[in-house]
């Protein structure tokens, strides 16, 4: 091998040698393909196109000979297995959609191979998206390349590992309620969460339709700069998709010498904020201040509220929205029902985790008659409450800065005893969800155990330039 994937691990590192012909893409894939070899145990991928990647890298090589390839040509890429890749299997980690194969690309996946960008793979993740810790999937767990003991983080922990042990340069995830942040946070990597309605949800396996984005983890603010600049924006398959302009966010990587910064006070004096990641982000605040930034501590009484709205709304929408997967239009069919009845009990009570069984049941309880108004109502109040104070906030300020989790990666099985004091840890991420603002988790530093502590950036409505500005900066100014 004429490259050293030690050092060249960025896409942005490895551009101007491919442009250069120095290597080729085959041989970036090859070097991905061995490293999933290797490292098989961390159970990152689902399914492996090692043939088909292949075959494609001698196509997007040749472009690139003519100088005729897109603007990705040569990065290597994994999907979450909840983003649709035509012809191949879509299973979102559960057995219910065993044998699907999906009739079309999301267009997240379709902008991505207009652009030349290789397609490896589909990755590991909790099922539907639901978890932190990807301990939730059909395929088994997904362990931290960092530590094979420890949990990758969740829904998009496949996504993360992958990444992180460089089985592929950059991964596609989804972001519902914090799901490519902490994964990214677990693993030390970039984790770019954009604004609802920046990126087509077409083609991406639905969890809450209000909540859910297409999210990018990289080694670098540049690298998810390149890929958002190629999935962004409007398509006629998604009404839900702002009519904006999409900026060059790697032309725009341009950060100011001053900014307007916000920390949450409350997020800071949590009992349960593991206290290296306190110093450490008060840490990366004082560097701030020291570079010319103002740096202020605002009250924010709305935390407390974040969750149960959170949980409550997501449910909610979850249980509408895995209502069609009833054994006859996807997937795994019970082989033992005699009636309709019993096509769709079966089908669903044997192709649903538990942990998918409890979210739905519990959305179903949330909309009904009798509760909605105690439960579902007063949580889209609470919503958006939430959302006008953080945009109080983004009106005054550039940016919020918090943790993006309250601890380190943990240890697997942690929460097999306690499943629910798991969504205590997404406190810190299902802010920028429920207000659908953007958010970026970079890397600040790692505990006493070596382990990376992640910085949570949330930006204002549709800035992700200034959003991903900053976060490079900030990657300069911690020497990532
Ligand atoms: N952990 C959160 C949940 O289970 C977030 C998941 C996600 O963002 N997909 O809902």
């Amino acid at each position: 091998m004429r490259f050293n994937l030690d050092h060249d691990y960025t896409y942005s590192a490895l551009c101007s040698l491919l442009m250069d012909q120095k290597i080729t893409v085959k041989e970036v894939v090859l070097q991905c393909l061995q490293q999933i070899r290797a490292h098989q145990s961390l159970n990152a991928f689902a399914r492996v196109y090692e043939e088909e990647v292949l075959a494609q890298s001698d196509e997007i090589n040749q472009k690139i000979k003519e100088a005729k390839g897109g603007s990705l040509a040569g990065m290597v890429v994994g999907l979450k297995d909840m983003i649709a890749y035509k012809g191949h299997p879509l299973q979102a980690a559960s057995k219910i959609l065993t044998h699907y194969i999906s009739p079309f690309n999301a267009t997240v996946t379709e902008r991505l191979l207009a652009a030349d960008a290789s397609i490896i793979g589909h990755q590991n993740c909790d099922e539907f998206g639901m978890g932190s810790s990807s301990e939730n999937s059909i395929f088994g767990p997904v362990c931290n390349p960092l530590d094979q003991t420890r949990v990758a983080g969740g829904s998009s922990g496949g996504s993360a590992a992958a990444v992180k042990a460089k089985m592929c340069q950059v991964s596609m995830g989804t972001d519902t309620g914090g799901s490519v942040r902490q994964p990214a946070a677990f693993c030390g990597l970039v984790g770019l969460k954009p604004t609802y309605g920046r990126i087509s949800r077409h083609g991406l396996v639905s969890y809450a339709s209000s909540f859910d984005t297409a999210g990018i983890l990289a080694h670098s603010v540049e690298d998810c700069a390149r890929v958002l600049s190629v999935i962004a924006g409007p398509d006629g398959l998604d009404s839900t998709v702002a009519p904006k302009k999409v900026p060059d966010y790697l032309e725009e990587l341009n950060p100011l010498t001053h900014y307007n910064i916000a920390y949450l006070e409350e997020a800071l004096t949590n009992d349960a904020l593991q206290p290296e990641i306190k110093q450490n982000t008060l840490t990366a605040l004082a560097a701030f201040r020291k570079a010319g930034h103002q740096v202020d501590g605002i009250h924010f009484e709305w935390l407390k509220y974040a969750l149960p709205t959170y949980y409550t709304l997501v449910n909610a929408e979850a249980s509408t929205n895995l209502a069609c997967y009833d054994g006859m239009r996807y997937g795994h069919r019970s082989s033992n029902a005699t009636t309709l009845e019993e096509v769709y009990l079966k089908t669903r009570t044997e192709g649903f985790s538990r942990e998918v069984k409890k979210r739905i049941m519990v959305g179903t309880f949330v909309l009904s008659v009798s509760q909605s108004k105690s439960h579902y109502v007063k949580a889209l109040h609470a919503r958006a409450l939430i959302k006008r104070a953080m945009e109080d906030i983004l009106n005054r300020y550039d940016f919020i800065i918090l943790p993006t989790t309250i601890t380190t990666a943990f240890l697997r099985d942690s929460f097999v005893a306690n499943p629910l004091a798991m969504y205590w840890g997404d406190l810190y991420t299902v802010l920028a969800s429920v207000a659908g603002l953007p958010a970026i988790s970079v890397p600040n530093g790692v505990d006493s155990q070596q382990l990376p502590i992640g910085m949570q950036i949330i930006g204002n409505h549709f800035q992700e330039e200034k959003l991903l500005s900053f976060a490079h900066l900030f990657e300069q100014l911690s020497g990532a």
